[in-house]
């Protein structure tokens, strides 16, 4: 980004010099985040560390700056390249179809880019909101793409309480429903498990019943990544609102290890009830294992 110098207040705007950002996340190449900040101001979010560094004073969810120039920069890389660049996900570090995206079209002009000039690539979308459905006919014109929409809880005073600007997670299945409906390929990310409240026995009960329902087949997990801003947020969180599953959030960050290793043998037994495939949805919690959570992982904040 070049700089936080233009507008004033929620939303501002600013210029890139690149859009296509190599990524560590496994499976993909490169990321594109035509936005920095996010209204949604999830309570666990992470993104808070990495920005708060450029150039922002004011509370994670408060700010959002667009980089009205990304798209055309895309087109530029997407066009001096000789070679397509492989997998490409949306939405690493923040979601890119939050409300600035109502007004600036950011993420639909970056899609046509692609439509226009590389069709063949491999692009993956993580939101958080329906808005996708807008850009369902540029969706059709890419041949591989799918569309992952972070549900953390099903419960929607749940979710209001750590997703405070986000969609309910209703409309995020029905939007789900939409797009498979239209031949998307959609999965959904249970992420971050919130311990105690998200990964409870009845909260993912219900919610894998009802991602189910909507016709999903593909499923992926990842446990919270305990940032200390974002473990500042949810012990306060937790003291007010689930004083009951305060020391289920204390036991994971104590004994991670053993609280993750008891939670994938009941997570494998039930994604067998429901017929899915655990071993790709475990395998971002073997990666936290290997790896120091806070201080490696790669970025997916969803
Ligand atoms: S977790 Fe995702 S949707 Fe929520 S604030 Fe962070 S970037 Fe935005």
């Amino acid at each position: 980004m070049a700089g936080c110098e233009t507008g004033t207040g929620r939303l501002r705007e600013t210029f890139c010099k690149n859009a296509l950002v190599k990524t560590g996340i496994p499976g993909y190449d490169y990321c594109l985040n035509p936005y920095t900040g996010c209204a949604h101001g999830c309570r666990y979010c992470y993104a808070e560390t990495i920005s708060r560094f450029r150039c922002e004073a004011t509370g994670w969810g408060e700010w959002v700056a667009a980089k009205v120039n990304f798209p055309e920069v895309l087109r530029r890389e997407l066009t001096r390249r000789r070679r397509p660049p492989g997998r490409v996900l949306f939405g690493t570090v923040t979601d890119v179809y939050q409300p600035a995206e109502v007004k600036y079209g950011l993420t639909r002009a970056c899609l046509q880019a692609l439509a226009e000039l590389r069709q063949e690539v491999e692009v993956t979308i993580l939101t958080k909101s329906a808005l996708v459905c807008r850009d369902m006919d540029v969706l059709k014109r890419l041949r591989n793409r799918s569309v992952g929409f972070t549900i953390t809880l099903l419960d929607e005073q749940a979710a209001a309480v750590f997703e405070p600007g986000a969609p309910p997670p209703a409309a995020r299945l029905q939007a789900a429903r939409s797009l498979i409906g239209e031949g998307i390929a959609v999965w959904v990310f249970i992420a971050p498990l919130l311990p105690g409240v998200g990964d409870a026995p009845s909260a993912l009960e219900g919610l894998l019943t009802a991602i189910k329902k909507a016709g999903v087949e593909e499923i992926h997990m990842d446990p919270l990544n305990p940032y200390p801003s974002a473990v500042e947020h949810l012990r306060a969180l937790y003291r007010d609102y689930f004083p009951r599953a305060v020391q289920h959030l204390e036991d994971y960050l104590h004994h991670r290890h053993e609280y993750l290793s008891e939670l994938g043998r009941w997570l494998q037994a039930l994604a067998d009830q429901f017929d899915y495939d655990l071993q790709a949805s475990w395998s971002f919690i073997r990666y936290a294992l290997r790896n120091s959570v806070a201080k490696k992982s790669p970025i997916l904040v969803g």
